[in-house]
């Protein structure tokens, strides 16, 4: 079959081409600008004509993906901004919302062939950051559209993305449920936590990172946190090579049709991954040596049985990231 990736030169997204590619998918990815698809073409060039490149300058159009979607048997829905330096809300609001809208817009029209389409959300848009909890596929993020609502540009930048993550998938939710009965795909939703990993998307330097391994990055190789932040602060996590295989598995099994589906692999406080870093290497800060993990209480976690039973999904363990994550970043020479 051929997938369609949108924002297919993005962390997450690079490595869902490579397992797609890899699994003996075709993929048709989309990328802003032609010197976006350059890195793309590098790196998959083993894969030959299986993957195919095409520029959508703005996602938020009507329109936008009329093209892109003709001719493939599912689309995977990665791209949206994440970041949380926004001033107005609809920085963020409008490409999540109005790029995930367009995307099915374009598969009512002329995804005639169209059998899934995946829509990359999430934890952003289960949990309430307010009042952590276990979460499940059940809530929903209401307080960060609340608190954008009620403080516009005054709302805090982790406010602004979650409520544009929040409403996006609701969007998604809303334009299948209209259409459901006149089209012949389904929708999946897939809601990753915190997002780390080996990088193989284009990255000129460590600052210039994703959001989540640029805080991973900062925080546990260059130790960027204060003691009392790492021994408190946290949330949960999932290897970005699992997210990849999720979002492929979602595509081979039926029964994950018009499902909403969290994918986390667990826990942490930052000084976890001090910790396991520090199994690994001495070559990182020590962080907070008063921790102790035996005591911590997590708040927040994800209730996983879902994607177990569904996808059969598995794990990565933290010092199998890590290894995988110093091994990265030592050859691209921003590590001892
Ligand atoms: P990246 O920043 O690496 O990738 C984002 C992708 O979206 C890029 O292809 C980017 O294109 C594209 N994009 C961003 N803004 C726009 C816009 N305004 N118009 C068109 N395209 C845009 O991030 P990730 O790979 O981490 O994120 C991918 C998806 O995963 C997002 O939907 C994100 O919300 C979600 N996610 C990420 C998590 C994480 O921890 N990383 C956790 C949970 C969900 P360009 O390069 O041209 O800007």
């Amino acid at each position: 079959g051929k997938v369609l990736v949108t924002g297919a030169n993005g962390y997450i997204a690079m490595w869902l081409v490579q397992s797609l590619l890899e699994q003996g998918f075709s993929v048709r990815g989309t990328v802003r600008s032609e010197q976006k698809a350059a890195h793309l073409r590098d790196v998959f060039k083993p894969f030959g004509d299986k993957l195919e490149l095409v520029i959508v300058e703005d996602i938020t159009k009507e329109g936008a993906f009329d093209e892109a979607v003709k001719g493939v048997d599912a689309i995977e829905h990665t791209a949206s901004p994440f970041h949380t330096n926004a001033v107005e809300p609809d920085e963020l609001i409008a490409p999540a919302v109005k790029g995930t809208t367009s995307v099915l817009y374009s598969a009512l029209r002329h995804g005639a062939s169209v059998k899934r389409i995946v829509v990359t959300s999430s934890c952003a848009a289960v949990l309430d950051p307010s009042a952590p909890r276990l979460f499940s596929e059940a809530d929903w993020n209401e307080s960060s559209i609340a608190e954008v609502r009620a403080q516009g540009r005054d709302a805090t930048g982790i406010a602004k993305y979650r409520a544009s993550k929040t409403l996006a998938e609701r969007a998604a939710w809303e334009f299948y449920n209209t259409h459901k009965g006149s089209v012949g795909w389904d929708l999946v939703v897939l809601n990753p936590p915190f997002v780390f990993g080996p990088v193989l998307h284009l990255v000129e330097a460590p600052e210039k990172l994703n959001s989540s391994m640029l805080e991973w990055f900062h925080t546990v190789i260059k130790g960027g946190k204060d003691k009392a932040a790492l021994s408190s602060l946290g949330s949960c996590w999932i290897d970005v090579r699992d997210l990849a295989e999720a979002h492929v598995r979602v595509l081979k099994v039926p029964e994950a049709g018009g499902e909403r589906i969290i994918v986390s692999a667990g826990p942490f406080k930052w000084q976890d991954w001090v910790i396991a870093t520090r199994s690994i290497t001495s070559d990182v800060p020590a962080g907070d040596e008063s921790y102790d993990p035996k005591t911590v209480n997590y708040g927040l976690d994800y209730d996983t049985s879902k994607a177990g039973r569904i996808l059969g999904l598995e794990y990565r363990s933290m010092p199998e990231s890590i290894r995988a994550m110093l091994e990265d970043f030592k050859i691209k020479g921003w590590w001892k």
